[in-house]
């Protein structure tokens, strides 16, 4: 079965949540109440995860990212990389950095090439204004290891005005440097996130700041890419904004996303959830459930945003928090 939807987009890349739990608190991540536990206290296990992943693998998915929640949390995380490394993927992760150095043989011995890693902060106050964990030393040092061990590192940073949006220089300075791709990401609403369009640093609004004091280049997209790229010139590595809330990339959608807890959805925004675990676990096979996911798919950012992102009403939007569905 190949994996395309009703507006004739292919879905080749599988977004895995692990876990809905979390050792740090970010501000922008962590719904107000704090944490709402998965619908009915079920999460994948390691085998389950492997097996629904293999299935998307012989369907065309050629790339899987795992993450949460903190994916590096789980503790059979070991066991996941490794069973998802014999499948013909290319595997990746997102993560807070924050334990990397404990599963770096594992992450290595799996083939992982790639990381993103979120560091919202160069400075160790801020770091942990937004985290809430006092921990930016040891981000960085497991950023500089993965850089050693010839990992690509890609580092996430959620701007929220008034917060970090004064480090957008600093950030495109240590790409100079240092050969990271610094992805600068529009602040998105979820429910219970306290979402304010006040907050939102826009892609216009990195780009004037950094022009400011670098002369930047524009690199290439796909169609596919979520951000737009761009370098200082002889700079080791590079930025991009990821520009969700004011330029949509819907259009070039390739993407897929299955919960900890083991429903399908078929966009970051949508409410729509499939119950692929129970499928799965039935033995009665994935194409119905699948096929359903992809039939149900919007056009545009899960039917639920209005015709300009930024105008959304956050407390109209009926979805999991950032940290329940998976980043
Ligand atoms: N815990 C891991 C981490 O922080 O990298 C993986 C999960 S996290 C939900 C995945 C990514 O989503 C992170 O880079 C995080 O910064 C980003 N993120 C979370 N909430 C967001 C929001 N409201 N708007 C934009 N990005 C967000
Ligand atoms: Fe945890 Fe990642 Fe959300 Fe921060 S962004 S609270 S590290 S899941």
């Amino acid at each position: 079965m190949t994996l395309v939807d009703r507006f004739g987009r292919e879905h080749t890349y599988l977004r895995i949540s692990l876990t809905e739990q979390c050792n740090m608190r970010c501000v922008y991540c962590m719904p107000a109440d704090r944490m709402q536990n998965c619908q009915n206290n079920r999460v994948m296990s390691a085998n389950d995860v492997v097996g629904i992943a293999s299935y998307f693998v012989s369907n065309g998915v050629n790339k899987i990212r795992l993450t949460g929640g903190e994916p590096l949390a789980r503790k059979d995380i070991a066991d996941i990389m490794g069973g998802l490394s014999a499948l013909n993927v290319e595997l990746t992760m997102t993560t807070n950095g924050m334990l990397v150095h404990r599963v770096l043989s594992h992450i290595v011995d799996a083939g992982i090439h790639s990381i993103n890693i979120s560091l919202d902060s160069l400075s160790r106050a801020t770091f942990k204004t937004i985290t809430a964990r006092d921990v930016f030393h040891r981000v960085m040092s497991n950023i500089h290891m993965l850089l050693e061990r010839g990992i690509r590192v890609k580092l996430n940073v959620v701007l929220l005005k008034g917060i970090n949006d004064s480090e957008i220089n600093a950030f495109v300075g240590l790409t100079e440097h240092l050969p990271v791709h610094v992805r600068f990401i529009e602040y998105m609403p979820f429910t219970g996130n306290g979402w304010d369009r006040s907050v939102v640093v826009t892609h216009d609004d990195v780009i004037r700041t950094v022009s400011e004091r670098f002369a930047i280049t524009k690199l290439a997209d796909s169609p596919t890419d979520t951000s737009k790229k761009y370098c200082v010139e002889k700079s080791a590595g590079s930025f991009a904004v990821i520009t969700t809330m004011s330029r949509p990339f819907c259009d070039g959608c390739n993407r897929l996303r299955l919960t900890a807890d083991g429903y399908l959805k078929n966009c970051l925004f949508s409410n729509d959830e499939y119950d692929l675990l129970t499928a799965y676990l039935s033995g009665q096979g994935l194409d119905d459930v699948v096929q359903a996911a992809l039939s149900g798919k919007h056009k545009v950012q899960g039917g639920q945003f209005s015709r300009v992102a930024l105008d959304v009403d956050p407390t109209a939007i009926r979805n999991r928090s950032m940290i329940s569905i998976g980043g």
